[in-house]
Order: structure tokens, then C-alpha cells, then sequence
């Protein structure tokens, strides 16, 4: 069992004088992640982090943890060589081969590191003498430096590493290094991969969830919680907000006219997002947006819901077609959840022919028509906001 992980990373190790922050936080959202799994230290080690085990973990467990984390574009499971005395170091790293390949007629090759620049020898004269003892000890092996079966990756710090097993992250940037957005959750396939996308940048989140009892039932809403769930899996806790929109929604279908109903219920949920956005202290706002995907998401469309908002927004799907953001849930685990099939706020007030080319005018001239309640109702959706958190 290994007793110890490197963590590489790639992107943040480009930030200049702000690396540190950039380190810290990957640092801490890898703590995190393994808090409940067990004991584990986390440190800090000249572009790496280094995990160590000191105790019995479950290893399919922990290396599922790190590869939800963000920032880490790989996760290497270590053998700690204690000294970089030489006789040692090669005796170690034979060892560690010995015991990882029970069978070893492959091709291999060396590939050395060293922090530490006045080690006796450079890297390629690590790599040559590592290679001539490791073809000495097991003679079924066989060099090929070019297309190697396995390499034998050897980095000398204050102590030593050495594995051959790397494990893909999931790249981006560590949560916490680029701000807070809020998400427009629904119950949709879309919103989660947004918010998974936006999150994967080191965004962390908040979201809003525009309920309407008693058109949407609780398991309606118990699928957004789900998925907000799911989200925080990688994104860390989380504050969901669920707004009462069934009088602002009642309202509006009342007073303006039926095929404009879709634009004018999503100008007011950004609205409140914004909100809700501001107290939270966001950045910006997410949706899951995505080009001619509904009659809401023309660009006609688009550009009247974007009106509303002074805060900029984040529609990371705009440009993906359906069969890839269903396959970017699938991988992420929200899919099975958004299918469920419960009805969302926006599909039982729609109109049977929405308008795609909204002129942002007649928008705005229909809105007019709700001024006599709509600030009393805004505000009543505002102070009645049910605030879950998650994660
Ligand atoms: P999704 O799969 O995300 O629900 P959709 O194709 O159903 O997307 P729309 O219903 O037009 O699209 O919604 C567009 C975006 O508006 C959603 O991606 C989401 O960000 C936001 N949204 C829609 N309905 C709600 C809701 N009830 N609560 C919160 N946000 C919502
Ligand atoms: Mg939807």
C-alpha cells in the first residue's frame, strides 16, 4: 500500500508572485476533500503537494477524492525513499520495482528530477546509473527510452520519490483561487454542468433555485438539492437559495401577454439572482445557457434576458451542442439526477408559441404592465428565501 501521493499540478504553477495563493488553496481544498477519508498531512513541496499516509486508507476511495479536485492535472501514488545516499536510492527504487511488477519482461526507462541541484550527479546521469542498476538486479527488463511500457519516475527532494503509476486530475484551477458566481440551478441537464465548468476555473459558488409551489412539488425541489449536492462534490460547499417565484410567475401570466411569458419570467429570476448575487458577495452569475437551444435562448432572447443585469454572466454551454453538455453530465454524475422527470417552473407556464426574435421594447412595454405589484412581490420573494446549505 503506498504511504504517500505527489500532486502535480499544471496551470497554477504559471501565476508569478500569486502562486502561493494559487499552492494554498489547492493545498486546502486537497485537505478537504480527504477530511473524511481518514488521517492525511498535506504540505506544500517546490511545485508539488505531497500527501502523506501515515495510517490504513482506503486508496480507490482517496484517489477518487483527488481526481474531484481541481487543480490537479495528476496524482502520482509515491514509495518515500528516505535518503538520497546513493546505495540507498538504488536500493529503494529496485525494491519499489520489485514489488510493483511481479512480472518484469517490459520496457522501461528512468526518469529523473532533482530539487536539490548539487546532488552528485544531473538528472540524465541519474537516469543512465538508475537504469544500468535496475537492468542489473532484473535482467527480464529491457531499456526503450523512446516508447517506454512503464517509466520509473525518480524526483530527489529532501527525500526521495519514486512511482510509475500517474493518474489523471481533473485540471483547472483549486476552488477559492478566482472569486464566487452564482448559479441559476434548475432542474435541467444544463445548469449543473455550468456551474461543474465555471467551478473547474477555481470559481466557487452559490446558487438560486426559482421554486413554484404548488406547480413544482417538493421532489421537484429535492432533484435541485440533489444536484446542488452532486456540484459541491467538486465545487465545495455551497449555499443554495430557493426562491418562491408562484406569485411573481401568477402575475405575470395575468397581466402580459402569454407568448413573451418565458422572457419576462427569465428577466426576473436574473434579476433576483443578481440580487441574491450581490449580498453573497459574486462576482458574476451562471447559467446554462446555450445558443437557438429553446425559444429563450435565441439571441434575440439572449440579448433581452441579458438586459436586466448589470453584473456580468457566465454561460459557459453557450457555444455546445446538447450531445455534448449530455455527455459532460454523464461524466460528471448529474445526468441520472436532471432526467428525472418532475415538472420545472418554466415548462408549466410556457406558451405554446413562444416568441424568438423579442424586441427588448415590447419587453419592456409588457413589464410595465406589472408596476402596480411587482416591487411588493419582488421584495416578498427576497425576504422569504429559503437558504439550504450544502455540501
Ligand atoms: P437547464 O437544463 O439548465 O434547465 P434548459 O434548457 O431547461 O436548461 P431554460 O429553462 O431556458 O433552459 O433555462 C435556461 C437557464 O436558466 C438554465 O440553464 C438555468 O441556468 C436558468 N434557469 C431556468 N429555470 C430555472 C429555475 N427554475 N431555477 C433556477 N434557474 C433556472
Ligand atoms: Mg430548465
Amino acid at each position: 500500500m503506498f504511504k504517500a501521493f505527489l500532486i502535480k499540478y499544471a496551470e497554477i504553477g504559471l501565476k508569478g508572485n500569486n502562486r502561493y495563493l494559487f499552492e494554498n488553496a489547492l493545498r486546502d481544498r486537497i485537505k478537504e476533500a480527504l477530511e473524511r477519508l481518514g488521517k492525511f498531512e498535506v504540505s506544500k513541496e517546490q511545485g508539488r503537494i505531497f500527501i502523506s499516509c501515515p495510517e490504513e486508507y482506503d486508496y480507490e476511495e482517496t484517489v477518487a477524492a483527488l481526481k474531484r479536485v481541481f487543480g490537479i492535472s495528476s496524482i502520482c501514488p509515491v514509495a518515500v525513499i528516505d535518503s538520497s545516499d546513493w546505495e540507498l536510492l538504488t536500493q529503494g527504487v529496485g525494491d519499489y520495482v520489485e514489488a510493483m511488477y511481479k512480472d518484469r519482461s517490459f520496457t522501461f526507462k528512468v526518469e529523473a528530477k532533482r530539487a536539490d541541484k548539487n546532488y552528485f550527479l544531473t538528472s540524465p546521469e541519474i537516469c543512465s546509473r538508475m537504469g544500468a542498476y535496475l537492468l542489473g538486479r532484473f535482467p527480464q527488463l529491457k531499456v526503450d527510452v523512446s516508447n517506454p511500457e512503464v517509466r520509473i519516475n525518480v524526483e530527489i527532494r529532501t527525500k526521495c520519490y519514486v512511482y510509475s503509476i500517474v493518474i489523471p486530475g481533473p485540471g483547472g484551477m483549486p476552488v477559492g483561487s478566482n472569486g464566487k458566481a452564482m448559479l441559476l440551478l434548475s432542474g435541467g441537464i444544463d445548469s449543473p454542468v455550468a456551474g461543474y465548468m465555471i467551478s473547474k476555473r477555481g470559481v466557487s459558488l452559490a446558487a438560486t433555485y426559482f421554486h413554484a409551489p404548488p406547480y413544482t412539488s417538493e421532489r421537484a425541489k429535492q432533484k435541485v438539492v440533489d444536484l446542488a449536492t452532486r456540484i459541491s462534490g467538486y465545487a465545495g460547499k455551497m449555499k443554495l437559495f430557493v426562491v418562491n417565484f408562484t406569485d411573481i410567475q401568477l402575475y405575470i401570466y395575468d397581466q402580459c401577454p402569454h407568448e413573451e411569458l418565458t422572457i419576462i419570467m427569465r428577466r426576473y429570476m436574473m434579476r433576483i439572482a443578481e440580487k441574491l448575487a450581490q449580498q453573497e458577495g459574486c462576482l458574476g452569475l451562471v447559467t446554462g445557457e446555450s445558443i437557438g437551444q429553446v425559444a429563450s435562448q435565441t439571441m434575440y432572447s439572449l440579448a433581452a434576458t441579458n438586459e436586466v443585469c448589470s453584473m456580468p454572466v457566465y454561460r459557459p454551454l453557450i457555444a455546445f451542442d446538447k450531445k455534448d453538455i449530455v455527455e459532460l453530465a454523464k461524466e460528471i454524475g448529474t445526468f441520472e439526477t436532471s432526467i428525472q422527470p418532475f415538472e420545472d417552473c418554466c415548462t408549466i407556464f410556457v406558451a405554446k408559441h413562444p416568441v424568438i426574435k423579442p424586441s427588448i421594447k415590447v419587453i419592456n412595454k409588457s413589464e410595465g404592465k406589472l408596476a402596480e405589484r411587482i416591487e411588493q412581490l419582488l421584495e416578498e420573494a427576497l425576504n422569504t428565501v429559503e437558504v439550504i446549505e450544502i455540501g
